[in-house]
């Protein structure tokens, strides 16, 4: 299944992209944000996180199509 990545080195674990996920797979855990395994690869989180920290899932031109 298509997942997106986080970068911890990037991540401040603010928490502001677990807010937005349509199925809640973003989870911030005590010294890590982790991604469950129901994350649909879908990008919307992506764009939300202010430092840049996740990366991949679909582009956001795909979404909404088929
Ligand atoms: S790619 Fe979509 S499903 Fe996966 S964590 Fe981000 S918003 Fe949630
Ligand atoms: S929005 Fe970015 S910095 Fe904040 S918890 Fe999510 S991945 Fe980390």
């Amino acid at each position: 299944m298509t997942s997106i990545t986080v970068d911890p080195e990037l991540c401040v674990l603010c928490g502001l992209c677990t807010g937005v996920c349509p199925p809640n797979a973003l989870e911030l855990a005590p010294e890590r944000l982790e991604v469950r395994d129901h994350c649909t690869g879908c990008g919307w989180c992506v764009p939300y996180c202010p430092v840049g920290a996740l990366s991949g899932g679909r582009p956001r031109r795909d979404r909404g199509r088929g």
